[in-house]
């Protein structure tokens, strides 16, 4: 995991995905401590998992039951790591 400086136009968020089609890109805030930066990658990680489409920039949207489970998975799997 690399944290970085986010771009202006997306400094309101901890982190972001990016869908190239070929890969995911999530990018983490490096001012957040470790912590929150897991915490933020697991969030991140979930949208892949329930089936990012670019985000909706709809909070409600982007964070329904499919995106909740999917967090539960990448937490449970992390604890276990
Ligand atoms: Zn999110």
């Amino acid at each position: 995991m690399r944290r970085i400086k986010l771009p202006k136009c997306r400094r309101e968020y901890q982190g972001y995905v990016i869908d190239t089609s070929k890969a995911y890109y999530i990018f983490i805030d490096k001012t957040l401590t470790y912590d929150p930066a897991i915490d933020t990658l697991i969030e991140e990680w979930a949208h892949t998992i329930a089936g990012f489409k670019g985000g909706t920039e709809n909070e409600l949207e982007d964070h329904g039951a499919a995106w909740g489970r999917a967090v539960s998975k990448v937490k449970q799997a992390y604890l276990k790591f």
